[in-house]
């Protein structure tokens, strides 16, 4: 089944995620989705909690073009090793259409992770790729970018996340999305698979 990016306030966006053990064939391929369904929907970065899969892995691309193949970055098990600096600029979240905030996030960092050929990679990085990584390695814990906002943000995006909010619970009594047990023990089963 093709994975779908789930929208606020869908469980598994609040799941902490575990380290990944195995990438098999069919992860590959829906990692391969994760990259087309985030550039047709004109994000950056796209975490695997948003397609509803509870492992530690994000995938990026700054400038949101399939074509670029050279900014097309696919991150496992990232662990964010150094932070510095502060720097505060606007975030959007494909599980939170519409919604633009600026959030405040360290400057530069250093991430290690595993990339797609199971080497172990690491990037200093700072400016968008920076604040994308650290947007992305949040999802894994079950962060979102709503929890860092200051007062005034938070006031300023309540009603979108209440319209948000009753569009789930309508979806959820079309049937369209399972209740918190059944979200729970697809996880749970996922996580047996591979982590
Ligand atoms: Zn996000």
């Amino acid at each position: 089944m093709p994975v779908r990016i789930i929208k606020y306030p869908h469980p598994t966006l609040r799941h902490k995620s575990k380290p990944l053990r195995r990438v098999d064939a069919e992860l590959k391929k829906i990692i391969q989705e994760m990259l087309d369904l985030m550039c047709a929907d004109k994000g950056i970065g796209l975490a695997a909690n948003q397609v509803d899969l509870p492992y530690r892995l994000f995938v990026v691309n700054l400038q949101a073009d399939p074509a670029a193949k050279d900014q097309q970055y696919v991150f496992i098990n990232p662990v964010i090793t150094r932070r510095s600096g502060t720097a505060e600029d606007e975030e959007g979240c494909l599980s939170f259409p519409e919604i633009y905030v600026p959030v405040r996030r360290s400057e530069k960092i250093t991430v290690g992770a595993y990339n797609l050929a199971g080497e172990e990679v690491s990037y200093e990085l700072s400016g968008l790729f920076a604040r994308a990584v650290q947007h992305e390695a949040d999802h894994l814990d079950g962060v979102l970018f709503i929890d860092r906002l200051g007062p005034s943000s938070r006031l300023a995006v309540k009603q979108q996340l209440a319209d948000l909010e009753t569009e789930f619970a309508a979806d959820r009594r079309r049937g369209q999305i399972g209740d918190d047990q059944q979200i729970a023990a697809r996880l749970a089963e996922l996580e047996v698979l591979r982590t």
